[in-house]
């Protein structure tokens, strides 16, 4: 008889134990919920960046030779804001011979305003990173004062390179236009990234052609703790 009290007693623990780990998972969420609205300014917002971020994801897996054939989905004029890329490349190249002939441009989805149009600047500014899209987006940050870019997409005259995708990702850009594909920069300009994209695969990073070893984790992790406590802007 006491065993099967013994017995009630701890399926009745185990059963409250159960109900708060489900209490403690849906605080968590509304937490979580909470610190998101917090950081985009407003649910609709952060929503848009996280269906940006999922859209953009289905895109890094689908056929990039489909890609090209851009669908106009949202009324914008889609191959005028292209020519406006096209042209900055152009000029840039040809003309002042600031780098290669990679152009962007950034747009506002709901105004159609060009928030920033830049090209190529590598040789100009002895800046590897200086890429058409990289530099586009950080002017486009800089005229609208923020970080997100958010309801805007980007007009890029190449196929991004894996370093420019990741800044159009962490930009929280809506869709990458491009013309130009990663072919094309070879064929022409001699521009591979196929070798960055397949290093970026390979899962474990010390195999990568470019190594990368780890050291020091577990000071680093130190920094990280103080970082987790402290106050400071989610991003
Ligand atoms: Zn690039």
């Amino acid at each position: 008889m006491r065993r099967l009290e013994a017995r009630r007693a701890r399926l009745l623990i185990s059963a409250q134990t159960a109900q708060a780990a489900a209490v403690r998972g849906l605080v968590s969420v509304l937490v979580r919920e909470w610190l998101w609205w917090c950081r985009g300014g407003s649910l609709g917002v952060a929503r848009t960046a996280f269906d940006g971020r999922a859209a953009c994801a289905r895109r890094a897996y689908s056929d990039s030779a489909t890609m090209g054939h851009v669908q106009v989905v949202d009324g914008l004029d889609h191959e005028k804001y292209m020519r406006l890329a096209i042209d900055a490349a152009r000029k840039s190249s040809l003309e002042e011979k600031n780098g290669g002939p990679f152009g962007a441009a950034v747009v506002n989805v709901s105004t159609g305003a060009v928030v920033a149009l830049a090209a190529n600047s590598v040789l100009a500014t002895r800046d590897p990173t200086a890429h058409g899209e990289v530099n586009a987006i950080r002017m486009a940050c800089k005229n609208i004062n923020s970080h997100v870019l958010t309801g805007h997409v980007i007009y890029t005259t190449g196929e991004p390179c894996p370093m420019c995708y990741a800044a159009c990702w962490w930009a929280r850009l809506d869709t990458i236009y491009y013309a130009g594909s990663i072919a094309d920069a070879l064929e022409y300009g001699r521009f591979d990234d196929a070798p960055i994209y397949h290093a970026v695969r390979q899962p474990d990073p010390a195999q990568r052609p470019l190594p990368c070893h780890q050291l020091c984790q577990a000071e680093m992790l130190e920094l990280w703790k103080e970082y987790q406590a402290s106050e400071h802007t989610w991003y």
